[in-house]
């Protein structure tokens, strides 16, 4: 007896498409599975998000990606740690730092903790992660945290990388274990009777259609939002920014391992470096800056001529879907919420 292939379809080819179709793709491998991914040839991907926590570097070994497959081609660099400037004037403090804690901190560890809680109960104690804890070591001496095969501890880093380059790696990769691409410009979604979605149509004219769908059309929304009409709950009374200007500059001749955050008047701006450029954005809200100030207040503060920057405007829907599955859609990525990049988590 034949049994119909499961066919899965996979909407939206930003790095929350490309990494689904990899997972599924290396877990069914050889099952009587067909994953197609829809990607819109005209609508890009946001283009943003090229800082990340360890969970990528357990991805790319969940997937049996070395670093020296990926990593050049993608232009990344290691992280260690966020760094965060000018957030607390008022109490003197000009920096301080989040490291990614790892199995060799395990006794210090507990002494930082202890230091800031003495520090928040008004004692002069250290609390400089530097002190403490491996990453934030690392940090400071801008050391690449990679360790020689028999260091017998796991030392947790995560990356800066070119979203775009990496969304590519992945596809590749994708269509190696068989996945099947369609440049398609998503028009009108097809649903059963039982409100489940059929197939996707696409101006082209072509029809896709699937048992299982996964909505990584980022903001948009396509599949899970906009035609499931699964509510969005929006964060905006407590997580104020809503916008974001980017602004890419030359490389840093050293670099850092680490993310940097800086406050500014109505938000932050990040830095992240990258081998072949640095990623630079002001993360704001609207509420109390304007577009143009914005940006030329990010021009300022990177010291670059604001008529020749190369400046680019986004906008932010921070909150989250009330269910992430309904039916036979599943959203993941922007599609199903964003919350504040500050801590590079989204
Ligand atoms: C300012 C900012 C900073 C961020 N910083 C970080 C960070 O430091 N670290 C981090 O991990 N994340 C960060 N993020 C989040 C990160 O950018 C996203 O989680 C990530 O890029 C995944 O995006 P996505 O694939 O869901 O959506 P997108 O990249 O927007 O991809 C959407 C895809 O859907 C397709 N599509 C849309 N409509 C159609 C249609 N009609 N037909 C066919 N295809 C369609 C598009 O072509 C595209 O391929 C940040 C986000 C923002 C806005």
């Amino acid at each position: 007896m034949s049994t119909k292939p499961l066919h899965v379809v996979i909407a939206g080819g930003g790095t929350a498409g490309w990494m689904t179709a990899n997972l599924l793709a290396k877990r069914w491998l050889n099952q009587p599975v067909t994953i197609t991914l829809v990607e819109s040839p005209d609508i890009g991907i946001i283009g943003v998000g090229e800082g990340s926590t360890p969970t990528l570097k357990r991805f790319f070994s969940d997937m049996g990606i070395a670093e020296q497959d990926w990593m050049s081609e993608c232009n990344a660099t290691y992280k260690v740690s966020i760094r965060f400037e000018g957030w607390s004037p008022g109490a003197n403090i000009p920096a301080y730092s989040h490291p990614f804690i790892s199995q060799l901190d395990t006794f210090s560890e507990r002494s930082f903790y202890v230091n800031c809680f003495h520090r928040r109960m008004g004692q002069d104690v250290t609390t400089r992660p530097d002190e403490f804890l491996f990453n934030g070591w690392l940090a400071k001496h801008q050391r690449s945290p990679v360790t020689p095969p028999n260091f017998p501890f796991r030392i947790e880093y995560g990356y800066h990388f070119d979203s775009g380059l990496v969304g590519e790696f992945l596809k590749r990769h994708a269509q190696g274990l068989g996945v099947i691409h369609k440049a398609l410009n998503i028009t009108d979604v097809e649903c059963h009777p039982n409100g489940d979605i059929a197939a996707l149509h696409s101006k082209e004219g072509e029809r896709v259609e699937g048992d299982f769908f996964i909505d990584c059309t980022g903001f948009q929304s396509l599949l899970l939002q906009k035609t499931l009409g699964v509510n969005f709950k929006s964060f905006k009374d407590n997580l104020f920014n809503d916008s974001a200007v980017v602004c890419p500059t030359p490389a840093q001749s050293e670099l850092p391992v680490e993310t940097r955050a800086t406050a500014l008047s109505a938000g932050w701006a990040w830095q992240i470096p990258l081998t072949n450029r640095t990623g630079n954005g002001y993360v704001y809200s609207s509420d109390f800056i304007s577009d143009e100030q914005a940006a030329s207040e990010l021009c300022r503060h990177l010291g670059v001529d604001e008529d020749s920057a190369a400046l680019r405007k986004l906008t932010m829907k921070v909150g989250q879907v009330e269910r992430h599955w309904a039916n036979n859609c599943l959203a993941v990525g922007l599609s199903q919420g964003f919350i504040e990049p500050l801590e590079a988590t989204a």
